[in-house]
């Protein structure tokens, strides 16, 4: 189809639709992309907002986390918190409480130790004289002393030797003796961690597997929790050392929290020792955590609290409830110190060490999903609405095109049609009227033929106008069936008599079959008779080999049919509801004359009698039409 044909009516008015819907729909989406943009930006500064509070209250959170913690310098060590110790340090001694929080100390206690050279005798017999025997026999005199470190002192030599001589079970008794004792000190270790030591070295020695690695991890496992103490280099060494005996398996790590407590311990203590007459609070980050510590000190008395990550995380997390904020920190170097920064926040708020008055960086962040905002929900709908009122409406109106369209073009078959129709028998009259004035038509008898056929053609002629107007009044909705009782079998009677007669049903058979006894019904006579003649007409017309048309009167139910059937064309299924629209015709019915308003007269005719109109029909077998008519109701 030419494109500017598509701008004729009545395709100009859907190519008019179309745009209009089209640009109106077009702003609308602008415009609420506009507003949801700006209700984006809206939510965002708002979420900001949000974030920077937050990060004031974090802040604040650990501000007064510290407060806290120097609250908690002068009070008793009872009842600190978990993951917090109190150090007390006098020039002699250190005490941390509550204790086995520190897996190790920022310095060994200077416990009493027995000097070495009251065992001179005996270590010049073992080392020397490579006699254990006789360093047996004199040590065995030292192990009953009084002092508890010559104890010590002796305990751990009798094992050596014994060991030396092969006596491992006597050995391993002497261990057993010193660890009972504890905390005394033996070549600078605690009595019970000795024994454990010298135990694992016995094990070794003797190729003892097994028990070398179940001592080696009671070694550990007490090294982990701060059985002993120790300072950090031997308590390192002597850790790995039990690794060392214990792998495989690989021993479970030290729990981080506890390093970080040790190592803010250590980092205080030494603080004391290069400024001793001082007083601080101070976050820090040791063991890549974050820890906080305050502390108050004279020149030989020191009294500190510490607190580690697992502190620092329950005061943010007081303030910071909603997960999904993400809050993390990290050191001068880029480095986590307490969470992760979210890779890929929504939205953000970065605190330098500067503004946020902490040592580390602050992360805030949301990493949840925005939330779907009233506004934007509304927004939403309001366009899901407008696109299925689009498609809706651009449907309908598309559907109402296409049928006006269609109809426009069976309206100008119809009158194509109808010239057609119109044509033939005035082309016959004009040209019979012709040969009549020219006087040309030899004989009465010829002119007698003529004369009938032109009063035939006159009413080919009268019949088609006469239905062509009808047609006009039903479409025009002036028609009223005047109903009254008649006898169905004598109306097709008649009607069949009368088409026989017709010069279109020559050289048909017209046969009429009839029930006796119908009861009447109420018609109009001359619509009924009409819709008849339609219907044996077609029958007629579209029946060009077979010669047999079928009228039947019959009761059905408490009803009569009337039914015209023939074993012409017929008509393929997909027409059976088509050919009773106005101006259609059937596709094999192209080559034979007609317009196509008679079976839309009949349908309008029999539901004119609250009857109903069937067909039967199959290309190539023939068609059958049956009208079903009530019958009378007899007041
Ligand atoms: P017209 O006969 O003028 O075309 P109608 O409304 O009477 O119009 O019929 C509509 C169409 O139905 C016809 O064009 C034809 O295709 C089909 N039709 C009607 N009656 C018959 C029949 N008896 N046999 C085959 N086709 C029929």
């Amino acid at each position: 189809m030419p494109f500017r044909l598509w701008f004729q009516a009545p395709r100009r008015v859907l190519v008019l639709f179309v745009a209009i819907t089209l640009v109106s729909a077009a702003a609308l989406s602008w415009l609420g992309w506009r507003t949801l943009e700006q209700n984006r930006a809206l939510d965002k500064q708002r979420e900001m907002e949000g974030l920077e509070l937050l990060a004031d209250r974090v802040s604040g959170a650990l501000d007064r986390a510290l407060a806290d913690l120097q609250g908690r310098l002068d009070s008793p060590a009872a009842g600190l918190p978990e993951d917090t110790i109190l150090l007390s340090a006098g020039l002699k001694d250190l005490e941390a409480t509550p204790a086995g929080r520190l897996v190790y100390y920022p310095v060994a206690p200077a416990g009493a130790e027995s000097p070495p050279a009251r065992f001179a005798a005996a270590d010049e017999l073992e080392l020397r004289r490579q006699d254990p025997a006789a360093a047996i026999t004199l040590l065995r005199r030292q192990i009953e002393n009084g002092d508890a470190s010559v104890r010590a002192g002796a305990l751990l030599r009798l094992g050596r030797n014994e060991k030396k001589l092969g006596h491992y079970a006597e050995a391993l008794a002497a261990y057993s003796e010193l660890a009972r004792l504890g905390e005394v000190r033996v070549e600078g270790l605690p009595a019970g961690m000795a024994a454990h030591e010298a135990r694992c070295r016995l094990y070794e020695q003797a190729g003892r597997a097994k028990e070398l690695a179940a001592e080696a991890a009671a070694l550990h496992a007490e090294l982990s929790v701060g059985g002993w103490r120790i300072a950090r280099a031997t308590w390192q060494f002597h850790l790995e050392e039990a690794a060392r005996w214990m792998s495989p398996p690989e021993p479970a790590p030290v729990d981080g929290n506890q390093l970080v407590l040790a190592a803010a311990a250590e980092w205080v203590y030494q603080r004391w020792q290069a400024d001793r007459d001082s007083s601080g609070r101070q976050f820090l980050t040791l063991e890549e955590q974050p820890a906080m510590v305050v502390w108050k000190a004279t020149a030989s008395k020191l009294r500190a609290v510490v607190a580690g990550p697992r502190v620092v995380q329950s005061a943010i997390g007081s303030v910071a409830r909603d997960p999904g904020v993400s809050i993390a920190f990290s050191d001068a170097a880029g480095l986590a110190v307490l969470g992760r920064p979210a890779t890929r926040p929504r939205v953000q708020v970065v605190r330098s060490a500067a503004e946020s008055g902490l040592p580390w960086t602050l992360h805030v962040a949301r990493t949840d999903p925005a939330p779907p905002s009233a506004q934007n929900r509304f927004l939403a709908a309001g366009g899901a609405m407008l696109a299925l009122l689009l498609v809706v409406g651009g449907y309908f109106v598309f559907r109402a095109m296409a049928r006006e369209m269609a109809v426009a073009q069976l309206q100008s078959d119809f009158v194509s049609a109808v010239s057609h129709e119109f044509r033939s028998p005035l082309t016959s009259i004009r040209q019979l009227s012709h040969l009549l004035a020219s006087d040309r038509v030899p004989g009465d008898d010829q002119r007698g033929r003529v004369y009938s056929a032109l009063v035939r053609e006159s009413e080919r002629l009268h019949t088609l106008v006469e239905a062509l107007l009808d047609f006009g009044r039903m479409e025009g909705g002036s028609v009223r069936y005047r109903l009254e009782p008649l006898d169905p079998v004598q109306l097709v009677t008649e009607v069949t008599e009368a088409f026989r007669l017709n010069p279109a049903a020559a050289g048909y058979n017209v046969q009429l079959r009839a029930e006796p006894g119908l009861p009447r019904v109420a018609a109009d006579r001359e619509a009924l008779s009409r819709a008849l003649w339609n219907l044996l007409d077609n029958a007629v017309k579209y029946s060009p080999e077979n010669k047999d048309v079928f009228a039947e009167v019959a009761g059905q139910g408490s009803g009569v049919t009337i039914r015209v059937r023939d074993q012409g064309l017929g008509i393929p299924a997909s027409q059976h509801k088509e050919i009773f629209k106005k101006f259609v015709r059937g596709n094999p019915a192209s080559a034979v004359k007609g317009t196509g308003i008679g079976l839309a007269m009949v349908e309008h005719i029999v539901r004119g009698h609250r009857g109903r109109i069937l067909l039967d029909s199959e290309p190539g077998k023939g068609s059958t039409f049956t009208i079903l008519l009530p019958a009378e109701k007899r007041p």
